[in-house]
């Protein structure tokens, strides 16, 4: 029974991981841009830009597909 259990949590973990809008996107900062006090981020996988409060990566990727 405990590994039936294992298994189905493991599972849902797997899912929330893959269906994340971020799973692609390696957001990296940029601190030569002037964004007034937040942070500027750049994806280098799919090249969408963002900005943000200062210090936390973006949760969503807006390139387009
Ligand atoms: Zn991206």
């Amino acid at each position: 029974m405990l590994l039936i259990v294992t298994v189905i949590v493991v599972f849902i973990v797997l899912a929330l991981l893959n269906t994340s809008g971020t799973a692609a996107c390696r957001w990296r900062e940029d601190r030569t841009v002037d964004t007034e006090g937040l942070s500027y981020w750049r994806c280098h996988v799919c090249g969408a830009t963002e900005k943000t409060a200062k210090g936390r990566p973006p949760n969503v990727c807006r390139a387009p597909r």
